[in-house]
């Protein structure tokens, strides 16, 4: 799915378990905690606010960057776990 974020399109992979759509999602309680989730089969990132950030923007930055990043070496750790 691709966001536009501070003018600049961003693209957040589909999910790496169903293949579903993930998004950018804001926490409802916590100030400046944001997370990527699927939206089918509810698997998300950790909390941007579990971790040290410089500004909000990084700290909404940084989910997407994680899930990303997963999706992209989930195939990689899999097989590695299988020797
Ligand atoms: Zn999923």
């Amino acid at each position: 799915m691709r966001m536009v974020l501070d003018g600049r399109e961003v693209e957040i992979k589909p999910c790496p378990f169903c293949g579903g759509e993930a998004r950018l999602k804001k926490h409802h309680k916590f100030k400046q905690t944001w997370y990527v989730q699927c939206h089918d089969c509810g698997i998300r990132t950790p909390y941007s606010q579990q971790l040290p950030f410089q500004s909000w923007k990084e700290a909404r930055n940084y989910p997407i960057h994680l899930w990303n990043r997963r999706t992209n070496k989930n195939r990689v750790a899999q097989e590695s776990e299988e020797v």
